[in-house]
C-alpha cells in the first residue's frame, strides 16, 4: 500500500468533493421514513412532498400492495438468475404481454430499470459508422447509451425541428457519399422529465420519415397520463405504427419499478440475444413484475381514467396559485412544473427555504440540467389536494420583509 498522501484516493476524493460543493453542486441523500404520497415523513417530520414522481398515487395504493403481497405468497421473493438461464417467470412474460397490448406493439421485453433498457437497446440498434441524433434536453441514460454504441451523435436545440431536419439532410449526405448502409436513429422523450414540456411528435415522425430515420421515443414520464388508454404520447398523437422503438419505465406514473422496450417482434428478439443489461443481469423481481401487470390494468381502466382526471385539476389548480404568486409557468398540462432560478446556489437555499416550511420541492442543477440553469421541479399527483395546494400557496408567498 501507498502511504503517499498524494497518491491517497480518499484524500483524492474529499477533494473532487470540496469542489462540488464549492460549485454549490453537492448532494446528498435523504431518508423518507414513510411510503411515498403528499405527504411524507422526513427525520420525524412531515412533509408536504411535490417532488415525486409518482404521479398517479399508485405507489402506496391498497390495489398495488394487494397484488404485491399476493405475488410474493406465489412466487417468493427473489427471481434466481438472468431470463436466459432460469429467471423468466410468468409474471415477466404476463408484463410483456400487457406492455405491448397497451402500446399497440408487436412485442416487449421488460428490464429492470429503464436505465438498463437504454443502455441495452441503443448499442444493439446502432453502431460505429451509424448515426444518432438527440435532443439536446435527453435523459443522461439515453445519452450513455448513444456514446456507447459508437455511431456519430449529433444533438439538436430542444424541440428544434429545424435544426434537427438540418442533421438529417446532413446524414442523407453521408448516406448518399457511403458505399455501406448508414443507419440513422433520431432520439427524443415525449415529454421532457427537467422542464416537463412535450415533444411535437406529430412533426417528429413525419420529418424522421421523410429522411428514411427511425425514431425511438421514451415515454418516462407520459405514460399513465397521455391518450386515451393513458398508454402515452404516442397514443395521444395517434402515430402507433410509426416508432420503431417505445421505451418507458414502471417507477413513475406505474408507481412499481422496471423499465420497458415496446417494438416488433424483431427488435425485441434480438435485445433478448444482445441487449447485455438484459442477458447478463438477474431477472426484475416476479413480485415486482406481478405488480406492474395490475399497474397497467388499472391505469388503463377506470381507476387510471379517474387518477388522471383528478391529476389534471390539481395541475390546473398549483398553476394558478403560481400565477397568484406571480410565478410565469408554461401553457402546456404536465405534472412537471419547474420553477426557473438559474444559480445553483440560489435554487438550493430557495429548497433550503421551502423545507423550513414544511414542503419537499428538489432544487434540480447540473449535470442533470445545464450549468445555470438550476430550477426547482415541482412535480403534482393526484394524491395531493386542496390543502397541499394552499400549503404551496403560503410557503411560496414571501412575506414584504423577504423580499429584497
Ligand atoms: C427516470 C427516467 C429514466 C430511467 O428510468 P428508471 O426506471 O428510473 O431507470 C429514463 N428516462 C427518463 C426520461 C426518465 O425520467
Amino acid at each position: 500500500m501507498s502511504s503517499d498522501p498524494d497518491n491517497n484516493l480518499d484524500s483524492m476524493l474529499s477533494a473532487e468533493l470540496d469542489q462540488l460543493s464549492e460549485a454549490s453542486l453537492l448532494r446528498s441523500l435523504r431518508t423518507l421514513e414513510s411510503p411515498q404520497g403528499a405527504r411524507v415523513q422526513i427525520e420525524g417530520r412531515e412533509l408536504i412532498n411535490f417532488s415525486s414522481n409518482d404521479y398517479l398515487g399508485l405507489a402506496d395504493s391498497a390495489e398495488l400492495k394487494g397484488a404485491a403481497i399476493e405475488a410474493i405468497e406465489k412466487y417468493g421473493v427473489g427471481s434466481g438468475a438472468s431470463r436466459l438461464i432460469c429467471g423468466g417467470m410468468s409474471p415477466h412474460v404476463e408484463l410483456e404481454d400487457a406492455l405491448a397490448d397497451w402500446k399497440g406493439t408487436e412485442a416487449a421485453l421488460s428490464f429492470s430499470s429503464g436505465f438498463a433498457a437504454a443502455i441495452g437497446t441503443i448499442p444493439n440498434v446502432v453502431g460505429s459508422g451509424d448515426i444518432v441524433i438527440i435532443d439536446k434536453l435527453l435523459h443522461a441514460c439515453l445519452i450513455d447509451a448513444a456514446r456507447q454504441s459508437g455511431a456519430t451523435l449529433r444533438v439538436f436545440s430542444h424541440n428544434d425541428l429545424n435544426q434537427l431536419e438540418s442533421h438529417l439532410q446532413w446524414a442523407e449526405k453521408k448516406r448518399s457519399e457511403s458505399s455501406h448502409p448508414i443507419r440513422v436513429l433520431v432520439v427524443i422523450e415525449t415529454v421532457y422529465s427537467m422542464d416537463g414540456d412535450l415533444a411535437p411528435l406529430l412533426n417528429l415522425v413525419d420529418l424522421k420519415e421523410r429522411y428514411g430515420a427511425w425514431l425511438m421515443v421514451d415515454e418516462a414520464h407520459a405514460t399513465g397520463m397521455f391518450g386515451e388508454t393513458r398508454s402515452g404520447l404516442v397514443e395521444e398523437f395517434g402515430v402507433r405504427g410509426r416508432v420503431e422503438i417505445q421505451m418507458g419505465t414502471l417507477g413513475k406514473a406505474m408507481g412499481v419499478s422496471g423499465g420497458y422496450i415496446c417494438g416488433s417482434r424483431n427488435l425485441i428478439d434480438l435485445l433478448i440475444n444482445r441487449a447485455r443489461s438484459f442477458v447478463f443481469s438477474t431477472a426484475p423481481l416476479p413480485s415486482t413484475a406481478a405488480t406492474a401487470v395490475e399497474s397497467v390494468r388499472l391505469v388503463r381502466g377506470k381507476l387510471g381514467g379517474e387518477r388522471r382526471s383528478k391529476l389534471w385539476a390539481m395541475v390546473d389548480e398549483i398553476k394558478n396559485v403560481l400565477i397568484r404568486v406571480e410565478q410565469s409557468v408554461g401553457t402546456v398540462r404536465s405534472p412537471i412544473i419547474p420553477l426557473m432560478i438559474g444559480d445553483e446556489q440560489a435554487a438550493m437555499d430557495r429548497a433550503v427555504e421551502l423545507l423550513e416550511k414544511g414542503l419537499l420541492i428538489p432544487a434540480i442543477r447540473y449535470p442533470t440540467v445545464a450549468r445555470g440553469k438550476a430550477r426547482l421541479r415541482l412535480s403534482v399527483s393526484a394524491a395531493h389536494g386542496f390543502e397541499e395546494s394552499q400549503a404551496l400557496e403560503a410557503a411560496l408567498t414571501r412575506e414584504p420583509e423577504e423580499i429584497d
